[in-house]
């Protein structure tokens, strides 16, 4: 067995990267019946410290989490099979006594059924329900030292949560138009660098573009007027600036145009959200001062291309000078 009884772990859902969780706010010490246990990202809170309690051995259990006076066992709610607590005093074994069941070949994994009903805790996106049996990862939960785990949070590639709050979509480009993980690649991000789109665009069109299998091709970000998509994460390459070594130092992003040849304008909608967009990277990616032509580049710097335009070409500096202002530079 590795865990040992009566040692509070957390208990980390394989699929979602979750933790079994009590909801509410149990800061004075109570626990009321019948609350509901889901997944959430690691808090460091007790609200995700659960205690193996020996119950007649063969692996069954009850999995409680003390709170005040009270030992509180995962519990099943007859009415919708959803996960809950239950004081233990007062639980049927029915609900609570539950079989911790290796799964093969995972360190300190396992699947948890209730012994009774033969149903398996099972993550249903982040709420936990009583289900029969898949063997997925979604009813595998690891048993874990409390924090030696991962955070729990959206990471890794195939996350849709965007990099920045300001996005207002992510729309995920095709796998094969850019190099996941930059840090494998040995890159660093050390630059912002600035495209047009040369057309007038929108996110979602930028998007499709991105989304084409064959079009090898790829941004960070697109803006358009007061939106901005993301298509790629800021933790893999885009393929943007027509330099490999660029590409590996920067986040880049699309501006959508206002107009066409030859100056192919930019509204002042769009060059106010691009602004923001670029302090925003600057501010996250600890890139300091933003200076023309050094940690804020253009496509032009990197290949023979007119990108990003005369238009937006002339307005560098000035978008230079709003994003330092906005980061207190
Ligand atoms: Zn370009």
């Amino acid at each position: 067995m590795a865990y040992e009884f009566n040692h509070y772990y957390e208990l980390q859902n394989v699929q979602t990267r979750k933790y079994v969780n009590i909801l509410g706010n149990h800061e004075d010490g109570t626990v009321k019946n019948g609350e509901t246990v889901n997944l959430f990202a690691r808090t460091d809170n007790p609200d995700q410290r659960w205690a193996l309690e020996n119950y007649g051995g063969s692996g069954n259990v009850r999995i409680v989490l003390q709170r005040g006076e009270g030992w509180y066992a995962l519990n099943y709610n007859v009415s919708n099979a959803n996960c809950i607590v239950w004081h233990l005093n007062t639980a049927e074994d029915t609900d609570t006594v539950i079989t911790t069941i290796p799964a093969d070949g995972k360190a300190n994994t396992y699947y948890f059924m209730l012994r009774d009903r033969s149903l398996y805790l099972t993550a249903v996106g982040t709420s936990l329900k009583w289900q029969p049996y898949t063997g997925g990862e979604e009813q595998m939960f690891t048993i874990l030292e409390p924090g030696t785990g991962g955070d729990g949070g959206d990471e890794g590639d195939v996350s849709t949560v965007p990099d920045s709050d300001l996005v207002t979509r992510f729309i995920p480009a095709y796998e094969g138009n850019y190099t996941k993980n930059r840090t494998a690649q040995g890159g660093v991000i050390s630059e912002i660098t600035i495209h047009h789109c040369a057309g007038v665009m929108t996110i979602d069109s930028l998007g499709a573009l991105w989304q084409r299998v064959g079009r090898e091709g790829s941004s960070h970000y697109g803006v358009s007027e007061t939106e901005i998509g993301q298509y790629v994460h800021e933790s893999d390459v885009a393929w943007t600036n027509g330099n490999w070594e660029a590409n590996c130092r920067a986040v880049t992003i699309e501006t959508s145009n206002s107009g066409g040849a030859p100056q192919w304008p930019v509204s002042d909608t769009t060059f106010a959200t691009l602004v923001t967009l670029v302090a925003d990277i600057a501010r996250r990616n600890g890139l300091g001062k933003l200076i023309k032509g050094q940690n804020l580049t253009w496509h032009s710097m990197y290949a023979a291309t007119a990108c990003p335009g005369p238009y937006l070409s002339g307005k560098l500096q000035e978008l230079v000078d709003r994003a330092n202002m906005i980061n207190g530079f």
